[in-house]
């Protein structure tokens, strides 16, 4: 996985990032006014972030990126539907995105409620739905039970989306894209790569 962050330039800007996050070493990069209206015309992010909706896990914040910076597409329990796949797919073939990272996080309520199988109302059963691959995957495993489902889903999503993305499948094997997986940990600030 060090491989990986030192042949990929985007990959490393992220997790560098990271780092003066967890060192609380903040440089609040591209936040000017001056970054503003140079994007004015368009814009060129260097990753595309698929996240959780949980207000703890920012990704600007964890990663000490600014505008124009970070595509972050956020949904509860980061899962994958049709307006998500396509809003991962705008960024990649429209705006040359190269970078994907699907991160989950520890303490994540769309996957507790699904360990849980708590009884929810309205449209939440679709982010369980959603997740049940994963808790299906990670139900018998030793270890912390929401932890090892949040890891298992970000695996199934990663995967799920190299097959799905229009044209992602060719561009995976070409290197022209990299989608990895990655963790969140609350209690410590750092997003750790998960083993691809
Ligand atoms: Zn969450």
């Amino acid at each position: 996985m060090k491989d990986i962050v030192a042949n990929n330039v985007d990959l490393r800007k992220l997790m560098e990032g990271n780092k003066r996050y967890v060192a609380s070493h903040l440089i609040h990069p591209d936040q000017s006014s001056e970054r503003r209206f140079e994007l004015k015309h368009g814009q060129h992010p260097f990753a595309i972030i698929l996240g959780c909706s949980d207000s703890r896990v920012p990704p600007e914040v964890l990663f000490d990126q600014g505008l124009g910076d970070l595509y972050v597409v956020r949904v509860a329990g980061n899962v994958l539907d049709q307006m998500i796949v396509a809003s991962i797919e705008f960024a990649v073939l429209h705006l040359d995105v190269s970078l994907v990272m699907v991160m989950g996080h520890s303490q994540c309520g769309a996957v507790q409620a699904t360990c849980n199988h708590d009884q929810l109302e309205g449209h939440l059963p679709n982010l369980t739905f959603a997740l049940n691959p994963a808790f299906n995957q990670a139900k018998d495993l030793p270890g912390d039970l929401a932890e090892n489902v949040a890891l298992a889903n970000v695996g199934l999503v990663v995967e799920e989306l190299k097959q799905t993305g229009a044209h992602f499948p060719e561009m995976v094997k070409e290197g022209k894209l990299t989608i990895v997986p990655a963790y969140y940990d609350m209690d410590t600030g750092k997003v750790d790569l998960l083993g691809t």
